[in-house]
């Protein structure tokens, strides 16, 4: 889809009917009962192989509200999700995903809904059977504990661990599983929305999420500001953001804006280095994914005193230390900005069909990052990455499983599945195989349609290698299946000596 400058309304609207979703509300518009039609439950997940209970069936997502209040001393929170959706069958009952959490009240369109709670899933009858293709507004209010780091260590979720606390600082970390442990969500990037997120926080602290901030509003002791994300936004990529921060703004490259949360008491120090690195950044994605390509018109930075690197959609989160002056000497800061400035295309603005396809967003990060280290840092050349990354391979390969079908039981904790070796350099080696294969020219225009044609949407492994053969005319099937889906690496095209 092309770039809008038009109202979020507006862009919004236009983006569900070209995808053909705008749901008539008359009754013509809805199919008359018939026995296919008799109201069932909607399925508990999407069935994603590594992650069989994220997302739900029988509805599709078209908008999603968070509203988040902080208590005072940030110990707990009280929230309220409210998902618009449509049902794509007759739903005499439907899930959502939720883990912990105390669930105050379901309504479904205003009246009480009946809820039970099975494993990480939220079952929700409402009160009369939701007819195939009809919109619906599903409420769903918690309240919880918000996760000191101590709780997080004991988690032991990986990344995986929704929203917590570090000092006076509020954070998320969700990828791939922890957005539920929030509230009650569709919680599958393939069932991503448009978002609205609220944060109510004392008044003494700031607050940022994902998108744009469009109203503030200071009440008594509280502070309570909303963010549009007119894009559609992953539940894994959520960021809410409290704390002791200063949020300035600049100017990027066409347009763009940019703002960047940090720490007030540093942020002086800290903005220099973001104002080399990320206009640059964005720049040097352009150049090679196309003029204006940036799938985002506002951008940011979000750094934390807790550490862990996450590209949350908007509003990518860093570490304090990795942003100072010393941090960017001594970790190569810039390479992981870079990193993570790449997931706005894929893995933010593509969002992976399934988690099996991970290796699309780490690979292609990998590939740019790399890419960048190489011409920025003087890094090792993408060639000499890459031989190393082959020579690791067959052994990589046997511990997780192929590319783009890792095993689940060779993560631990198996919750963070697939984020592991094959994903990233994995990933990046079956590009960098694929660009040996067709040359630069064809590769760079496979990348190009494919941030192009999949923008803000959903693709996996078999659209890319579908669309590789489309750009190139060439039976690309094969060759890339024997990269994406074998336990032993290939030949690599043009370096027949390289060895794993
Ligand atoms: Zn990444």
């Amino acid at each position: 889809m092309s770039q809008n400058t038009s109202t979020p309304r507006i862009a919004v609207a236009l983006a569900a009917t070209l995808l053909g979703l705008t749901a008539c509300t008359t009754a013509e518009a809805v199919p008359a009962p018939r026995a296919a039609d008799t109201a069932r439950p909607g399925a508990a997940g999407l069935g994603d192989r590594l992650h069989p209970g994220l997302g739900n069936g029988g509805y599709d997502v078209r908008h999603y509200g968070l509203d988040l209040r902080f208590a005072k001393d940030l110990k707990h929170y009280a929230a309220t999700s409210t998902v618009q959706a449509r049902a794509t069958q007759a739903l005499s009952r439907f899930d959502l995903d939720l883990i912990g959490t105390t669930v105050r009240e379901v309504t479904v369109d205003g009246r009480k809904a009946h809820f039970s709670r099975a494993g990480e899933e939220l079952r929700v009858t409402p009160a009369a059977a939701l007819r195939r293709g009809q919109r619906f507004t599903v409420r769903v209010r918690v309240q919880a504990p918000v996760l000191d780091p101590q709780q997080v260590a004991k988690l032991g979720t990986g990344a995986a661990v929704g929203l917590f606390r570090y000092g006076s600082w509020i954070q998320t970390l969700n990828q791939p599983s922890g957005a539920h442990r929030i509230a009650a969500l569709a919680d599958h990037p393939a069932q991503k929305a448009p978002a609205t997120i609220s944060i109510t926080a004392p008044a003494r602290l700031n607050s940022v999420a994902n998108g744009d901030l469009t109203a503030t509003r200071r009440d008594g002791e509280y502070t309570t500001r909303r963010f549009e994300s007119r894009q559609k936004l992953a539940t894994e990529l959520l960021q809410i953001g409290v704390g002791p921060f200063t949020v300035v703004h600049r100017n990027g490259p066409h347009g763009i804006k940019l703002r960047y949360a940090l720490p007030t008491d540093q942020a002086r120090a800290i903005e220099p280095q973001l104002d080399k690195t990320v206009p640059k950044a964005i720049r040097f994605l352009e150049e090679r994914l196309g003029a204006g390509s940036f799938p985002l018109r506002t951008y940011g930075v979000y750094a934390t005193p807790s550490g862990g690197s996450l590209e949350t959609q908007s509003l990518t989160t860093l570490s304090i230390d990795e942003l100072t002056p010393e941090g960017f000497a001594n970790n190569g800061t810039d390479v992981v900005v870079e990193h993570e400035i790449s997931h706005e295309y894929f893995g933010n603005s593509v969002s992976p069909r399934r988690w099996s396809d991970t290796w699309l967003n780490e690979g292609h990060a990998v590939y740019y990052q790399t890419l960048w280290a190489a011409q920025e840092d003087g890094a090792t050349s993408l060639e000499d990455s890459m031989r190393q990354n082959y020579r690791a391979a067959n052994a990589q390969l046997r511990k997780e499983g192929p590319v783009a079908a890792p095993r689940r039981s060779a993560f631990k904790p198996q919750a963070t599945a697939p984020y592991g070796w094959t994903a990233y350099e994995g990933g990046a080696l079956a590009l960098y195989a694929l660009r040996q294969k067709v040359g630069e020219t064809d590769f760079q225009r496979i990348e190009r349609a494919w941030i192009r044609e999949h923008r803000d949407g959903v693709a996996g492994t078999a659209d890319f290698i579908r669309l590789a053969g489309s750009v190139t005319g060439r039976d690309l099937g094969p060759f890339l299946r024997s990269w994406l889906y074998a336990d032993k690496v290939p030949a690599m095209p043009g370096h027949p000596d390289w060895r794993s």
